[in-house]
């Protein structure tokens, strides 16, 4: 044997053990292993451009467009989800901006979202006539009810990419709605609010029947998600909302990954489980800046300038017509 090819031989040995200890070479040698890829979003509160924040420019609908396109064109087996708040509370015309981010939500192909209390804030009517508008995304709720008790959603939804079949439901924490209530913010009190943890083991076995990955959209609090999902089983993945925690990588719970990817389009959670089969044998991902390093995508960056524009003239037309002080 020539050493040249003694040398192929033992590259051959060491390639076909890492194939054998797990599949860690990807493409045809891990033909048995796919990978499922959850991107999701949460709390971007109506921001279209940057978080505007002092020391980097991180988000916007551009940067976010054009991460999502490149991730979704490298595996079929990839869901787009938001946690809820997407919705604006700006001072000026929030509903406006409600609009607008959902209708670039649908643009970009989002699959499914849950609710949160900025969505909620001109009652039911307005939030369904908002969510007819982009039949393509699922909405879910195991929790959200009217107030005589009946559920407005779906408790989830099912979807099938790439061969790999995606349960998705979500749940939203009556606290942060009480919250709006309390400050004058929520403008029409029409919704209730199942138990967040009892909603989920009720749903939960049901999409684990159904589906090789199972994800919540859980519109809590950051500390509140660990005490909602502790010791549940059949879950993969909780994207959690609302809170301003971001954690580049995911925290595991148990076989849970727990995403948290700060607020208002900052970031964007990449979550990610290797299937062998049915059976998870790889968890991991990362919550992605959305900074200089993403390139803007320019067709949305066309229609974000081009609504901020009208938004902004709207906006400062109606400055002089504030109410004048009537105590003199
Ligand atoms: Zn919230």
């Amino acid at each position: 044997m020539t050493p040249k090819s003694h040398r192929i031989d033992r590259i051959f040995l060491v390639a076909l053990g890492l194939v054998l200890a797990g599949g860690l070479l990807p493409g045809e040698g891990s033909a048995q292993e796919r990978k499922a890829v959850v991107l999701s979003s949460c709390s971007v509160v109506g921001e279209t451009v940057t978080c505007g924040c002092q020391k980097k420019e991180l988000g916007g609908l551009a940067r976010r467009a054009a991460f999502i396109k490149s991730e979704g064109a490298k595996n079929p087996a990839t869901i787009l989800v938001d946690a809820g708040d997407f919705g604006s509370h700006a001072d000026f015309e929030p509903w406006m901006r409600t609009e607008f981010q959902f209708a670039m939500m649908a643009k970009l192909g989002y699959d499914v979202v849950t609710p949160g209390p900025n969505e909620m804030t001109f009652g039911i009517e307005k939030l369904k006539t908002l969510l007819a508008g982009a039949p393509g995304i699922k909405v879910v709720s195991a929790n959200v009810t009217d107030k005589s008790g009946r559920q407005l959603w779906d408790d989830f939804a099912i979807f099938q990419k790439g061969g790999i079949t995606f349960a998705v439901t979500g749940v939203t924490d009556k606290a942060f709605y009480d919250f709006s209530l309390s400050r004058g913010t929520q403008k029409a009190d029409e919704f209730a609010f199942l138990d967040c943890r009892q909603s989920l083991q009720r749903v939960i076995p049901e999409m684990r029947k159904q589906a090789d990955v199972t994800v919540v959209l859980l519109h809590t609090g950051s500390g509140d998600a660990k005490r909602v999902l502790e010791g549940l089983e059949g879950l993969d993945i909780a994207v959690v909302g609302h809170g301003p925690v971001y954690k580049f990588a995911p925290e595991k719970i148990g076989n849970i990954l727990l995403v948290q990817s700060g607020i208002r389009g900052q970031y964007l959670g990449r979550t990610e489980l290797t299937l062998a089969g049915k059976e998870v044998v790889g968890r991991g991902g990362e919550c992605t800046p959305l900074g200089e390093t993403i390139p803007i995508d320019a067709e949305f960056n066309s229609l974000v300038t081009a609504f901020n524009k009208k938004y902004d003239a709207l906006a400062a037309k109606a400055k002089p017509a504030k109410p004048a002080d009537k105590s003199s």
